[in-house]
């Protein structure tokens, strides 16, 4: 989404630009998503919901979305009109399939060339700056030279490694949630040449979806997904609640601390209730839950919290400690005490009592990584000799530092960290404002 965008806006500017994909079809995660283009409605919302980013770079997204909107239109995009989301934002939807095949073709008739199968590895560097990228494709190594490069990789959660590294240790676990190419290429090939990274590099989007031995393919990604959790009780390996599910944007907050727990493992309960409860944007639980069943998923049925608890069993689960857990969330949330809960658990605070009750395991999944790389407002990546990470925010006189960034290298989409973190400010918008923003200013050297 942002490689092409910015492919686009570049060649609307009058530049020669030409696209290296590394992956066999077109269109990255953009294809596989659910195409709702959004973010959040005002500034205030993003402060209130995603503390902790690079606020400059945030309003320059929420300000920039509806003059991209027009922008995609202008292109042959074809969107829904627009629509609320979640309570505090606001987007239209575009159907991929019809999305990607539009914005390649509008690459290729301004002039652009793209090459499949092609990917970037590193970086040509001369006098400190960007001269073109070395790649490499199935006959084996290319060299191009550029005046500008626009690194557009789609982030680093495909590289089990980096995850590991900034995420969590139980990453060999994690479902990947998203194309297979992302695999932090654009990411490590700044790195090496000395690009400041974001804050936050732990954070990252997805949702869990349904543990093995379910079987399922990247275009039902979206339909796996266990997006019910802040309805539900979770509980990890141990039998233990391990966050407020009920926090955050969504379920990704939920799904992200999933990941930090034992075998990026969780167990999703809820009662008769719950399962046909809808709520915005979301069906009832049970239809994600049928979905589980069907493709084979670990779900357990039980009249009895007790005998739902034995079930567990099987899972590895205690009993004991699961119904300790069961008993003690559903007298707090009966008695209004739902926030002394450790931890608390401060909305939807709905007791798990109407049989039957369900049990689904889950495991968390990535989707893109929020940390990335840093950059000022046209996209041009940030020297890590000039960054400002957490540490010297708190300590350091800044007016010390000089900001400058690396000649001729650009960055746009999840490759871009500093704006979404514990919560998410939307995936799509952000690949489109950041790819136009960069592709116009790597056109004009600006
Ligand atoms: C199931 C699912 C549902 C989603 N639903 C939504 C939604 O409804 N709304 C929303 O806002 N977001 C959604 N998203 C997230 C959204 O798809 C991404 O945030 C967005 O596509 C990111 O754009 P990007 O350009 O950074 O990455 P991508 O669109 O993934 O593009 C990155 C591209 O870089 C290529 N690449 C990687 N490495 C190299 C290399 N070394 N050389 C050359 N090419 C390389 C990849 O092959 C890929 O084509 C969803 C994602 C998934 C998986």
């Amino acid at each position: 989404m942002a490689g092409l965008c910015a492919a686009i806006s570049a060649l609307e500017k009058g530049a020669n630009v030409l696209v290296l994909e590394k992956g066999t079809r077109f269109g990255g995660s953009m294809w596989l998503s659910n195409g709702v283009i959004w973010t959040f409605a005002n500034r205030a919302q993003v402060r209130k919901h995603i503390p902790d980013g690079d606020e400059a770079l945030q309003d320059f997204l929420v300000d920039g979305l509806p003059d991209s909107l027009v922008w995609l239109v202008s292109q042959g995009v074809e969107l829904e009109p627009e629509q609320p989301f979640q309570g505090y934002g606001r987007g239209r939807r575009s159907n991929p399939a019809q999305m990607t095949p539009m914005l390649v073709n509008r690459v290729k008739a301004l002039g652009g060339r793209i090459l499949l199968g092609t990917a970037m590895q590193a970086l040509l560097t001369g006098d400190g700056a960007v001269t073109g990228v070395l790649a490499f494709d199935a006959n084996g190594a290319l060299e191009v030279e550029a005046n500008s490069v626009i690194l557009a990789t789609g982030g680093f959660q495909g590289n089990a490694e980096l995850v590991a590294r900034y995420i969590t240790p139980y990453a060999d676990s994690m479902y990947l949630r998203s194309n297979p190419c992302s695999t932090g290429d654009g990411f490590i090939a700044a790195v090496d040449i000395g690009a400041a990274v974001t804050p936050l590099l732990n954070t990252f989007y997805g949702h869990a979806l349904v543990a093995p031995p379910a079987r399922f393919n990247a275009f039902e990604f979206q339909s796996i997904s266990q997006k019910y959790g802040p309805m539900s009780v979770a509980l990890n390996l141990e039998g233990r609640r391990f966050a407020d599910e009920s926090a955050g944007t969504g379920e990704e907050l939920l799904n992200f601390h999933i990941a930090s727990q034992p075998q990026a493992t969780a167990v999703y309960i809820v009662d008769a209730a719950i399962a046909g409860m809808s709520s915005e944007n979301q069906p009832p639980p049970r239809v994600a839950i049928a979905r589980a069943r069907e493709a084979g998923g670990p779900v357990i049925e039980a009249d009895s919290l007790e005998d739902l608890a034995e079930k567990m069993r099987a899972w590895g689960l205690p009993p004991v400690e699961v119904l300790k857990s069961l008993q003690g969330y559903n007298a707090a949330v009966r008695s209004g005490s739902g926030d002394r809960l450790q931890p608390a658990r401060r909305m939807n605070a709905f007791p798990i009592e109407k049989a039957p009750f369900t049990a689904v395991l889950v495991r968390s999944s990535i989707t893109f990584t929020c940390g990335g790389l840093q950059a000022d407002l046209d996209m041009r990546v940030l020297r890590r000799a000039s960054s400002v990470s957490l540490l010297p925010m708190v300590t350091a006189d800044l007016s010390e530092i000089q900001t400058a960034a690396i000649p001729n290298l650009y960055v746009a989409g999840c490759d871009l960290g500093g704006i979404s973190n514990r919560g998410y400010m939307g995936g799509l918008s952000h690949a489109l404002v950041t790819g136009r923003a960069a592709g116009t200013a790597a056109a004009s050297g600006g």
